[in-house]
């Protein structure tokens, strides 16, 4: 019987110590949002208002053009308009050519 087998073990255990640290890879991506598609969502309204500011217009005011389409918001009456705490513009005056009845 041979008992010499049993001290080739002790020298594999130690494993290589540290090398298994892991760095921190953080890659973010920049999601887009589709200012476009809702840009044109809000100007196909026929009165817009910026989010920023709190007067609404016509949607061809040409201040209505300088909104930017993140910004923008459509509506479909001046009423409407008014209920969320905007004012009428001076320029396109939204509320005068409003065709009279209803
Ligand atoms: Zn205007």
């Amino acid at each position: 019987m041979a008992y010499a087998v049993m001290l080739g073990l002790l020298a594999s255990v130690a494993g290589p110590l540290g090398a298994g640290c892991s760095s921190d890879a953080d890659k973010r991506r920049q999601q887009k949002p589709n200012a476009s598609a809702w840009g044109a969502a809000a100007r196909a309204k026929p009165y817009v208002a910026s989010s920023r500011r709190d007067v609404f217009h016509h949607s061809d005011c040409r201040w209505a053009a300088k909104i930017s389409e993140r910004n923008l918001v459509g509506y479909d009456s001046p009423a409407d308009c008014i209920a969320d705490g905007y004012r009428a513009c001076l320029v396109c005056k939204p509320i005068a050519s409003r065709p009279s009845g209803g």
